[in-house]
């Protein structure tokens, strides 16, 4: 099968005021005519002002999480619709860190994930194995446990991509080696065309986990790579146009 067009997002989580959209606005500057497609998501606050710089280029925008429910009493949370509401097209569900900070189950991520389809949204699914489990050579074991649990009937290459973040990796300088990303990469699409056959063929899987300018090239290019989730490196303009530039 062809390769799929890379996809290079950026998670900025809970990092953001007004004078960073300056960074996003350099951003989407330098990533016009990317061979890869970009996709930016800063916090809650910044979505309305992401969306309008964003309009026109070739830059997307998304939430960092979505509320399974269409509206209601859960203080604090953002529906699906409200994140298309504000003309947002991404959504990312599952990360570890609302895995871990939040307890979110792979039921309630799944949950999550079709309430972005619900809305319209393409949802970034991310998955990964601590370094305990990896220690204990149960990598395959929870990334099937996640893929079961957390992707939802129906998942397609236009509505779904995955993220494969181990988290020992993210924000901590470290990365798999090359063969290992390879193998989890492999291992996430053969459960895939098992379980959605044709439908799933071309569903990107990204790798995220300290991917930075020196070592985007090298990650960008293996076998069954197709884009990054992009944390940390993804704050600066200069730093994440580096990554997306990386992209094949
Ligand atoms: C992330 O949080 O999704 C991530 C990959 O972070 P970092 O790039 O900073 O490791």
């Amino acid at each position: 099968m062809e390769r799929p067009k890379s996809l290079v997002a950026g998670n900025w989580k809970m990092n953001g005021l007004e004078a960073s959209l300056a960074e996003l606005d350099a951003t989407i500057a330098g990533a016009g005519g990317a061979s890869c497609e970009v996709a930016v998501c800063p916090p809650a606050t910044l979505l309305t002002r992401a969306v309008a710089r964003a309009a026109g280029s070739d830059v997307a925008i998304g939430g960092q999480d979505c509320h399974a429910a269409t509206n209601g009493a859960h203080t604090g949370d953002l529906a699906a619709e409200m994140i298309t509401d504000t003309g947002a097209s991404v959504v990312i569900v599952g990360h570890s860190e609302r895995r871990t900070d939040h307890g979110e189950t792979d039921a309630e991520v799944r949950a999550k994930a079709e309430a972005g389809w619900r809305a319209g949204l393409t949802v970034i699914l991310c998955i990964g194995e601590t370094e305990a489990e990896r220690r204990a050579g149960a990598t395959e074991d929870v990334l099937d446990r996640q893929l079961a649990g957390s992707v939802p009937d129906g998942a397609t290459a236009a509505n779904l991509v995955i993220a494969y973040e181990p988290v020992w990796a993210i924000g901590t300088g470290l990365t798999p080696s090359e063969d290992d990303i390879v193998a989890a990469h492999a291992h996430i699409k053969r459960r895939l065309r098992e379980r959605f056959a044709d439908g799933a063929e071309g569903v990107r899987v990204l790798y995220g986990g300290s991917v930075k300018p020196g070592n985007a090239e090298t990650i960008l290019a293996l076998d069954g790579v197709n884009g990054a989730l992009v944390g940390g490196a993804s704050l600066k303009a200069s730093d994440f146009l580096a990554i997306v530039a990386a992209a094949p």
